[in-house]
Parts: structure tokens; C-alpha cells; sequence
């Protein structure tokens, strides 16, 4: 399972042989078991795994990931994802992740940590040497990363951290940040006109979506349509956002909220400017695609758009600005608070907010301008851009020849 097709990738830009091998599998993996027999849990075993897919800009950065399905494979597959994202955006880090295959909800919290401290203490290598640098990730919390520091010690072995343990001010809402400035770029480039006044459906209503969203309607959107996993609404005046937002938290989903309830598909169907899914991979699909009437879909999500989906959407002009792009805005911020540990600065949320724009429409301009000289999609040209990066990087630290 790769994220990008490297013999694609080659029909658009020099990568030499050498680079082609390095990237083709990944650089370390190291498998391992958590053995604990905990109280009130009682005998626990969990494999886990941490991935380094490429570290020539870095250290290996990624989350982890604590979930009932982590396999080897996938965390591999993420790993990769991590390594174009970080090249893409211009950050001195490269690509890992790690999981551990357990359900960590059915465990006390006294139990989780002693999973996390057991897992701190079986890979305190790397850790401890800053060679993979973890965050928060599906199943894994900010606590669960101060818990890592806890064991540690040191600030800049773990991103994501509470903002009172060494965390950074503005990290929380830091991709949902970066999803909205991105949107405002693509729709003045590609609609030509501000997203002031556009009509926006999004899907998830999580972390992410729900801050793009807050961001959105800031600059002036309407935000006329949310769903999440128990259903969606659609209201055409406008969604009011902290109105959602205590519906969900007092019953546990959008679903029933005051408007005319739609599924998930409807809401993916929508006659909107706008479609930004920012919940679960694979929804735009060759079923689903050919009923989008967005005219921009921004990928707020890892991969919510198929190969098939994506080649219907292009036959119909539909523009997709892609994940790697979109919602690099949380690595950009995971960065920031890596830099703050080692220099002891402070950071305002304002600077991480300002930062986050920057970096992610510097790698915007440059997706643009390769999709415009080669002739391909945003896709293709994130990626062509993401692999120049590494490719010249492992050039200059001679891991390849010049
Ligand atoms: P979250 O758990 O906070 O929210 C997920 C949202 O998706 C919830 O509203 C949930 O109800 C909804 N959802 C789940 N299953 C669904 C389904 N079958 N149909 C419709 N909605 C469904 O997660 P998040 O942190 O907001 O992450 C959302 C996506 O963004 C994921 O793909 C994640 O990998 C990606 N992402 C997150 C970050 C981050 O910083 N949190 C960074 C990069 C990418």
C-alpha cells in the first residue's frame, strides 16, 4: 500500500534510480509487543509497531496511533503519508508513525498509561535520542502525550502536548486553521471570487471540521450544512456553529439538530460552492462522485477521495485540493512546539496561527505553479513537489548520487 505512485510520479520529474529504492520501502521498522497484567484490566498483550519511512530532512514524525485495526501495513502506509506531507509544507522533519493494535476505550485510564509507560520504556531509543518524535493520533490524546513526556523528560521528545505540560498555543485547532486558510486560497484561485459569501457543506463535525468551519465562517462563509457519523442537517440561513456545537455535546451528534435533516450522502450531493470533507477516507468514490455539484472539494481528511472517485470528479471539472496539502496545518504547528521545547521560547496562538498560513501558502503557490507548468492535478503536482524535496535532500546529504 503506497500513497503515491512513484512511476507516475516519474513521468513528470527526474527521480533517479537510488531515490526510487529509498522510497519505495520504508527506512526502519521495529515490531514489538506490550506484555502488562494490570489492575482492574487484568492480562493485556498488544503488538505495536514505529515506522520510519524516509528521515532525510528529520526526525521521524507521526502519530500514534491507538486503535483495534493498527497493523504493521497501515502504520507503514502512514508513515509514507507523513514523509510527503512534511517535504511538501518545508519542514525539517521526516516521516514515521507508530500503533498499537488495542482498544484502548474499554481500559481504565490508570491502565492506559501503563500501556503508554510500557511502550515509552520499549522504544526509549528512539525516543529519548529524538530519532521518532510522536503525537496525538486516532485513540491517542494529549494527556496520553504528557504522559510520554512524564517518562521522558524531555519537552521535544513528544508533539501535541497539553498547553500547560509544553504544548503550544493554538496546536488544538491548528489543522481546522489551516483547512480554512487553504479554502480561501483555492477559492479565489479557482472560483475567482472570496470565500466571503460562498455556501460550504462539510462533512464531520470532529476536531478538524469543526474548526474549519469556525475559521470559515470567520472570514465571512455561510456554513450551510454538517454532518457527522449519526447524521447531517442543512440549513440554507446558515448553520449557527456554537448553537451545533452545544446540540452535539448534549446528545452526541449533529443528528436531530434544528434544520432539514439530510444523510451523509445527500450532504456530499450538495448544490454548494464548496465540499469539505473532514471525517473518514474513501466517501468520494465512483458511487458517490458523480453526484457531487461542489465546485471545490478541499480535503480536510486523510484520503476521503478514491482513485476512482478523484478521476470522476476531474472529468467533471471539479477542482480537489488534496489532503497533504490541506491539512498540514497540525504537522506545521507539531513543528512549532518541537522548536519551542528545544529553545524554551513561548509561543502565542496568534504566531502558530500566522505560521500555519504561511507555510501552507508558500506550499499552495508551489503546488499551483508545478500543476500549471506540467499540465496535472493538484494531487499529482503535490506530489511531484513533495518528491523533489525529498529527492534533493537525500542528494544533499549523499545518500544518492548528485
Ligand atoms: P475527530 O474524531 O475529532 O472527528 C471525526 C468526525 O468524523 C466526527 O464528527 C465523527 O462523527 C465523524 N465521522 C466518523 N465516522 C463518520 C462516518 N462514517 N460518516 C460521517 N462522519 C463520520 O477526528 P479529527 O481529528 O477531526 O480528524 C478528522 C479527519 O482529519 C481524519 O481523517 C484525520 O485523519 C484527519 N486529520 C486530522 C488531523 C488533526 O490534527 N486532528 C490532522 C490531519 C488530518
Amino acid at each position: 500500500m503506497h500513497n503515491i505512485d512513484l512511476d507516475e510520479i516519474r513521468a513528470h520529474t527526474d527521480v533517479p534510480d537510488p531515490a526510487i529504492r529509498l522510497l519505495s520501502k520504508p527506512e526502519k521498522e521495529i515490531h514489538f509487543s506490550l506484555n502488562l497484567l494490570l489492575d482492574p484490566d487484568g492480562f493485556v498483550e498488544a503488538d505495536a509497531f514505529v515506522v520510519y519511512h524516509n528521515t532525510a530532512r528529520g526526525p521521524a514524525k507521526g502519530g500514534l496511533r491507538i486503535w483495534p485495526n493498527v497493523t504493521l501495513e497501515h502504520t507503514r502506509a502512514l508513515a509514507e503519508l507523513m514523509t510527503w506531507k512534511t517535504a511538501l509544507v518545508g519542514l525539517p522533519f521526516g516521516g514515521g508513525k507508530s500503533g498499537i493494535c488495542l482498544d484502548s476505550r474499554q481500559l481504565a485510564r490508570s491502565s492506559k498509561t501503563a500501556v503508554l509507560k510500557e511502550y515509552v520504556h520499549m522504544i526509549q531509543g528512539e525516543l529519548m535520542s529524538g530519532a521518532y518524535v510522536p503525537a496525538p493520533d486516532l485513540g491517542s490524546t494529549p494527556s496520553d502525550m504528557a504522559v510520554i513526556y512524564g517518562e521522558t523528560h524531555l519537552a521535544e521528545s513528544v508533539t501535541g502536548k497539553p498547553p500547560r505540560v509544553g504544548g503550544l498555543p493554538g496546536r488544538r485547532e491548528a489543522t481546522g486553521y489551516g483547512v480554512a486558510h487553504v479554502t480561501h486560497l483555492a477559492c479565489q484561485t479557482f472560483l475567482g471570487k472570496p470565500v466571503r459569501g460562498t455556501r460550504i457543506a462539510v462533512q464531520g463535525f470532529g476536531n478538524v471540521g469543526e474548526w474549519a468551519c469556525r475559521f470559515l465562517c470567520g472570514m465571512g462563509a455561510k456554513i450551510v450544512a454538517v454532518s457527522d457519523i449519526t447524521g447531517g442537517t442543512l440549513r440554507e440561513s446558515g448553520i449557527d456553529l456554537d448553537d451545533l456545537h452545544r446540540h452535539v455535546t448534549e446528545t452526541g451528534g449533529v443528528e436531530g439538530y434544528d434544520g432539514d435533516a439530510i444523510t451523509n450522502e445527500e450532504l456530499l450531493a450538495l448544490d454548494v460552492d464548496i465540499l469539505i470533507p473532514a471525517a473518514i477516507e474513501g466517501v468520494l468514490d465512483d458511487r458517490t462522485a458523480p453526484a457531487v455539484s461542489a465546485d471545490l472539494v478541499v480535503e480536510a481528511a486523510n484520503g476521503p477521495t478514491t482513485a476512482g472517485g478523484e478521476a470522476i470528479l476531474s472529468r467533471r471539472g471539479i477542482v480537489v485540493i488534496p489532503d497533504v496539502l490541506a491539512n498540514s496545518g497540525g504537522v506545521v504547528a507539531s513543528y512549532m512546539e518541537w522548536r519551542q521545547a528545544k529553545s524554551g521560547a513561548m509561543t502565542k496562538a496568534e504566531e502558530t496561527h500566522e505560521t500555519v498560513a504561511e507555510q501552507l501558502e508558500s506550499a499552495f503557490q508551489r503546488v499551483r505553479q508545478v500543476a500549471k507548468e506540467r499540465g496535472v492535478s493538484e494531487r499529482t503536482a503535490a506530489q511531484i513537489v513533495a518528491v523533489d524535496e525529498i529527492v534533493a535532500t537525500m542528494r544533499d546529504r549523499g545518500w544518492i548520487p548528485s
